[in-house]
């Protein structure tokens, strides 16, 4: 039996039922890692040795007759822009690397204590600053579906593990649309989560108003299961959310009759791939054919979202990365006659191109002169932006668009232009300005490459979105699917 083909559920139940062991199961997933990860590269760090020892815990505990948690047994690859202590933590940044956080991000502990195991970190656009993982300063990762595209940015390491077979699950963070793209680009489920509804404590800060982290599966019953264990209101995370918990797995399956879904017509004008909007209209096709009632809507808000997007996200990356000052962090220069030579080399040689053009687009929009004309205006239209949506929510439940303009294109064909580049993100910056939650799940295939569909939904209505991104799983039957390599 191949066991890197199980959904997380399954792999569980596995290990519950005694059929297979926890080393067995992970052992496989490792030794797929271990064989395939050279052609992927969606690994930045593999942890071998300690996710043996973690298994045999749990392993264990069956034997004792102990209680096992959601996730008992099962193979998780973490984004390198979340921190576990001890072991490296780089953002694929050389300003990070060495570095060795002396604490663990909250999510990463949850998942620890609900008996999942971290099998190893995953590539990244350096600081999740873009939408392929050609920034990452360490490699470019491989879109397992086609070796010589992309996997869409920047969590593009965890996409590619989870639909490459080397894990179920995976976490990564969203400013943007960091997890929806590649989600959509490699062919599995990849949610944002409204904000504030997972601590971000210890995650490596991009764009502080935009950040959230989020699972990716190849099974939105799996994403629910992580969400059920990394969900949750945390003190040391001040953004963090005091409400009561969402039960995602409890309601993932649940009858979603009489639903309103919202099509807004800006999301299907230029620049989207004709082929990827027949497949969108496919799906929205099927829905009405089995009940629900779609409405046209309009987001007129929507073409400022870019521009808002690239002065909110550089100016906070700006103010976050301040931080890196080869001081207090990370890789300090060792040509430095005076304490600004220090700083300004230490960060010359630290950071890659796309974060300095970052760094000095924020410092440009905050700056005395710019801060009104820029910052100030792209803070009030974002406040429209979010008003657009509550419009919008009032008659609909849902929302629904493409995640991403065209399906994942090949390695070097956009590095050389920055706005295009940035356009990938166009249907996915939005949520991330208002706050609510999105997910992107596989709903078909343009040449042979995945395409992603997006559903958007009111503030804190997470598990009731991904019930109905479940059930549209069913319609268009695209499930656990797995690239060959
Ligand atoms: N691609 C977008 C950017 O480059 C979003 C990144 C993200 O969500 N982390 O900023």
């Amino acid at each position: 039996m191949d066991f890197t083909r199980l959904s997380a559920i399954e792999i569980r139940q596995a290990i519950v039922d005694k059929k297979n062991t926890a080393v067995e199961i992970v052992t496989a997933h490792l030794d797929k890692i271990e064989k395939l990860n050279t052609k992927v590269k969606a690994f930045i760090q593999i942890n071998r040795d300690s996710a043996i020892k973690d298994a045999q815990e749990i392993d264990c505990k069956i034997e004792n007759g102990e209680s096992i948690g959601l996730l008992a047994g099962v193979p998780i690859a973490i984004k390198d822009n979340l921190c576990i202590k001890g072991r490296e933590t780089t953002c694929a940044s050389k300003m990070l690397s060495g570095f060795k956080p002396p604490y663990t991000a909250e999510v990463v502990k949850k998942i620890r204590n609900e008996g999942g195991i971290i099998v190893g970190k995953t590539n990244l656009d350096e600081f999740a600053m873009g939408s392929s993982t050609e920034n990452s300063a360490v490699e470019t990762t491989r879109n397992p579906w086609d070796l010589e595209r992309i996997p869409g940015g920047s969590s593009g390491g965890s996409a590619a593990a989870v639909a490459a077979g080397f894990v179920p699950l995976a976490l990564g963070s969203d400013t943007g649309g960091s997890i929806r793209q590649p989600a959509s680009l490699c062919g599995c489920v990849g949610m944002k989560p409204t904000y504030g509804m997972v601590s971000r404590f210890g995650l490596i800060a991009f764009g502080s108003s935009l950040d959230q982290i989020g699972p990716f599966a190849r099974t939105v019953e799996d994403a629910a299961l992580l969400m059920d264990v990394i969900s949750g209101f945390d003190n040391k995370d001040s953004t963090s959310a005091n409400i009561s918990k969402p039960e995602f797995i409890n309601t993932v399956n649940k009858k979603n009759d009489k639903l309103k879904i919202g099509i807004p017509e800006e999301y299907f004008g230029d620049g989207l791939d004709s082929e990827i909007e027949s497949c969108i209209k496919g799906v929205i096709a099927k829905l009405e054919e089995d009940g629900a009632e779609i409405k046209k809507i309009s987001l007129p808000l929507t073409k400022y979202a870019l521009p808002v997007y690239y002065i909110v996200a550089p100016a906070e990356a700006s103010s976050n990365l301040a931080r890196y000052d080869g001081v207090h962090y990370g890789h300090r220069t060792n040509d430095a006659g005076d304490i600004i030579s220090l700083y300004s080399n230490s960060r010359e040689e630290g950071f890659g191109p796309e974060v300095k053009r970052r760094i000095m687009l924020g410092t440009y929009v905050l700056s005395a002169g710019y801060y009104d004309a820029y910052y100030l205006q792209a803070l009030k239209v974002r406040t429209k932006i979010t008003e657009d949506f509550a419009r919008v929510f009032s008659d609909c439940d849902v929302i629904i668009t493409p995640t991403s303009p065209s399906v994942a294109f090949k390695i070097g064909e956009k590095t050389d232009d920055p706005l295009s580049m940035y356009l990938s993100d166009i249907y996915t910056l939005s949520a991330n300005l208002a706050g609510i939650p999105g997910v992107s799940i596989p709903c078909g295939m343009v040449n042979n490459l995945p395409v992603g569909i997006q559903l958007m939904s009111p503030h804190f209505k997470d598990a009731e979105m991904l019930s109905i991104a479940a059930k549209i799983e069913n319609l268009v039957a695209i499930r656990n699917k797995i690239a060959l390599l």
